[in-house]
């Protein structure tokens, strides 16, 4: 079975595609009335979906491409410049980390908002800092194929809590594209793993990433 939660429900009830032709072996037969697989049939394009949740019925993964209007073809892995993730609340101030892309490297930084009580002046390297284009690229399939950004609702809310803790996540891409993320006192299936993606960047700028949403996940 697939290793991998629903972006869409968390249900791990998922089954993983097979594309093109398939041998009718019994072990097929087994995997496909088990539901860990799913046959994807013969027309093979760029942007196949890798998994098909069995609960909620929706396709996620595979690469992340999507054709334009013109039926030319938007890669996110290649076109996205700049990562800007925040989080925290009115009170403790808002943690920002924020990875760019430039012509020739890469840097990041992180900012710790007001939250200067968790600030250690002299443990902090804050400023820009280089990242490696292995390091971008590790953050861009991390981004797109283990946390299937893609396949996120755009806004997770929850009113019944006043104040609290808000998140955002943008993302840009050229052409002035954009992909916005919001929640506020409500997480996405992925959060922990959000979470675990930028917090050794906070780390390494002296800056602890807290959030009140990993004990509020299932
Ligand atoms: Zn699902």
């Amino acid at each position: 079975m697939a290793k991998v939660k629903c972006p869409k429900c968390g249900n791990r009830n998922v089954a993983e595609y097979l594309w093109g032709m398939s041998a009718f072996t019994e072990q097929l037969e087994e995997e496909l009335e088990a539901g860990h697989v799913v046959l994807g049939g013969c027309m093979i394009t760029e942007s196949d979906p890798k998994y098909h949740c069995n609960n909620c019925k929706k396709d996620f993964g595979g690469p992340p491409i999507k054709m334009n209007k013109d039926g030319s073809l938007f890669d996110y892995a290649i076109e996205t410049r700049k990562i800007s993730f925040y989080v925290g609340g009115f009170f403790g101030g808002y943690i920002n980390t924020c990875f760019e892309k430039g012509e020739s490297d890469c840097h990041y930084e992180v900012k710790p908002g007001l939250a200067i009580d968790e600030y250690n002046f002299e443990n902090n390297r804050t400023g820009k800092q280089e990242l490696s284009i292995e390091e971008w690229n590790k953050l861009i399939n991390k981004i797109y194929n283990k946390i299937f950004l893609l396949s996120w609702k755009k806004k997770y809310n929850n009113s019944d809590i006043l104040d609290g803790e808000q998140w955002g996540l943008e993302i840009q891409l050229t052409g002035k594209r954009q992909l916005n993320y919001y929640g506020s006192n409500a997480y996405p299936v992925y959060w922990r793993e959000l979470i675990n993606i930028f917090r050794p960047y906070a780390k390494n700028a002296g800056i602890t990433l807290r959030t009140n949403g990993n004990k509020m996940m299932i």
